[in-house]
């Protein structure tokens, strides 16, 4: 990876146990850490200061996770976020999902496996300013049209059923590989490879999730698909 620094990371955790050890092994690994205890703090300490990465816990005193997520997004500030939910309640990585966080790690978590997705969306947020970059100086101005919708790579936004909103890192990066690869069958695995970073990974339900929101954008009825087809037992077909 290419570093100008050294990344900074925001550890969000009202568990000091937990903040303690995450902040001890990313130190280890050479990031800089810095730990806050609750939501609105959070919230104040991200528009002081820019981060790499914030790791942020669903459970918090005052603001909750998934409305620091919201926030951040909604001042248009698209730190990768990665967001500690908990195994007992699996809708937290569908809300988190939608709130805007990059991934998920479920608690308690193996420190292994959340080292490895801290490096990951490090690795990707260098992508993306590259990407970002090619953009910019391409003439064909990043927008991606099709059917009614287009979606643009350099603002985020998409025009979708429900009017022009901002789509996740994730979301934004399988509609890239959709748009380079039109009425191509791509496999959940080639998702995961290229979007994730994770070519072996056994879970392709992360990759799924991210379809359902994208069906949920651009298919008025996700039972007969226009654009986002299923190719039974591999993976998607995109048809613009
Ligand atoms: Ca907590």
């Amino acid at each position: 990876m290419e570093t100008e620094a050294t990344p900074q990371i925001l550890v969000v955790e009202d568990e000091e146990a937990i903040a303690h050890g995450l902040k001890f092994n990313l130190e280890r690994k050479q990031y800089r850490v810095d730990v806050v205890g609750d939501g609105r703090e959070a919230l104040e300490r991200t528009a002081e200061r820019k981060y790499d990465l914030i790791l942020l816990d669903v459970r918090l005193p005052g603001l909750d996770g998934f409305e620091v997520c919201s926030e951040l997004r909604r001042r248009q500030d698209f730190t990768p976020v990665l967001m500690l939910t908990a195994r007992s309640q699996p809708d937290d990585v569908v809300y988190g999902l939608k709130s805007g966080a990059d991934d998920y790690v479920t608690k308690p978590f193996e420190l292994g496996e959340l080292l490895a997705r801290v490096e990951v969306l490090l690795r990707r947020r260098q992508w993306s300013k590259t990407a970002t970059g090619e953009a910019e100086r391409g003439t064909a101005g990043g927008r991606f049209e099709f059917g009614p919708f287009w979606v643009d790579f350099e603002t985020w936004q998409a025009k979708t059923l429900g009017g022009v909103v901002e789509l996740s890192r994730k979301e934004l990066s399988v509609m890239k590989v959709f748009a380079e690869r039109p009425n191509q069958v791509i496999s959940r695995r080639e998702l995961l490879a290229e979007v994730w970073d994770l070519p072996n990974h056994p879970n392709t339900r992360v990759v799924d999730n991210v379809i359902v929101a994208l069906r949920k954008a651009f298919e008025d009825n996700a039972w007969r698909p226009r654009h986002i087809h299923n190719v039974r037992g591999v993976g998607y077909r995109f048809v613009p």
